[in-house]
């Protein structure tokens, strides 16, 4: 989605923001911040406000974005020279950020065709690096957003230590990620750490009606709370109808309906909710994701286990060298095992 940074009025572009935004105001000191949570509930619009927030001209502003000065306009039109984000290219566009990279090697390097990348490289950040050592533009301050931190490979994350320890002059630098445990310590311990919570249901079920999504109420449960991830599913051809019925469609049929046309990681993640809330109906818990009564009692716990692993392990691949629908099959296949093998051992 493309959100604004901040509203004329310097209101958060995500109401359920203002809290953490306030919050944030009252608790950061330090020239990193680590802002760690759901991503889906809006992490990089948080990051962004608070780099508009540092760099705003007005004179009360005190952090907040006014939404009206020079700087707060640059922003928005993300042409400030003293705002550098850093995202993968694979996700620049999802972000409005743009389509042509900041981080295109410089060095002529041809980049892999095809895909775009879901790392942020390394050039990237070396390009950071000499931004950071650069005197502020517009006299003020500098500031860096890197979403999600841990995009980062270990060669760039090394590179940024030394500038997230002794950030020149008035630089200030947010790292964003949804796993904190993915990044490195000395990278963590170099961050004063923020939570962003999903926000308060009413309020995410409220701004998904505004977006124009008719029966925002099992999406928003399917996708954990995050009002975000429910836009995107949709983006990605996610659709409402489909999801209450995919537990008995794996279940009973071994069917991969809708799921090989989703992008593959979107259909894995919908397998292992699926294996979530089945382990816990078959322990007499109620499923998390999915709407109770539609996750079939029963299965096999072992098998559930071993295609709980099945999933977590295609889940880690970042490439896929074979055909994404036969993969689906397969984990859907085994995913129906779980059902069919728990029937033959009742049988008398
Ligand atoms: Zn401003």
């Amino acid at each position: 989605m493309v959100a604004p940074l901040v509203g004329p009025d310097g209101a958060p572009p995500l109401p359920w923001l203002a809290a953490p935004l306030q919050r944030a105001l009252h608790e950061l000191r330090g020239h990193a911040t680590l802002l760690h949570g759901a991503a889906g509930s809006g992490l990089f619009e948080l990051a962004m406000t608070l780099a508009q927030g540092w760099l705003c001209e007005a004179p009360a502003g005190q952090g907040r974005p006014c939404g009206r000065c020079t700087s707060c306009h640059l922003a928005l039109a993300r042409t400030h020279p003293d705002l550098l984000v850093l995202v993968p290219d694979a996700l620049r566009e999802r972000l409005g950020w743009g389509g042509e990279g900041d981080d295109e090697p410089a060095d002529g390097e041809a980049k892999p065709r095809g895909k775009a990348s879901r790392e942020i490289r390394v050039e990237a950040v070396r390009q950071a690096i000499g931004f950071a050592q650069q005197s502020s533009a517009r006299g003020r301050a500098k500031a860096i957003v890197i979403h999600p931190a841990d995009t980062m490979n270990l060669v760039s994350a090394n590179a940024l230590l030394k500038t997230l320890e002794e950030p020149p002059g008035s630089l200030r630098l947010v790292l964003t990620t949804a796993s904190a445990q993915a990044l490195l310590p000395t990278l963590r311990s170099r961050c004063q750490a923020l939570r962003l919570d999903v926000p308060p249901a009413a309020d995410a079920l409220a701004w998904l009606r505004g977006q124009g999504v008719a029966e925002p109420e099992a999406q928003l449960v399917a996708m954990g709370g995050q009002p975000l991830a429910v836009l995107d599913w949709l983006l990605d051809g996610g659709d409402a109808k489909d999801w209450p019925r995919l537990p008995a469609m794996v279940a009973r049929d071994g069917d991969t309906g809708p799921l090989t046309g989703w992008p593959l990681p979107r259909a894995i993640d919908a397998l292992l909710k699926l294996c979530h809330d089945a382990m816990a109906v078959t322990v007499g818990g109620t499923p998390r994701f999915y709407p109770p009564g539609s996750v079939p009692a029963g299965a096999s716990l072992p098998a559930l286990v071993e295609w709980f692993k099945a999933l977590t392990r295609a889940s880690r691949y970042d490439e896929h060298p074979w055909n994404a629908g036969l993969l689906v099959e397969a984990l859907v296949t085994q995913g129906r095992r779980a059902w069919s093998e728990a029937s033959l051992h009742s049988r008398p």
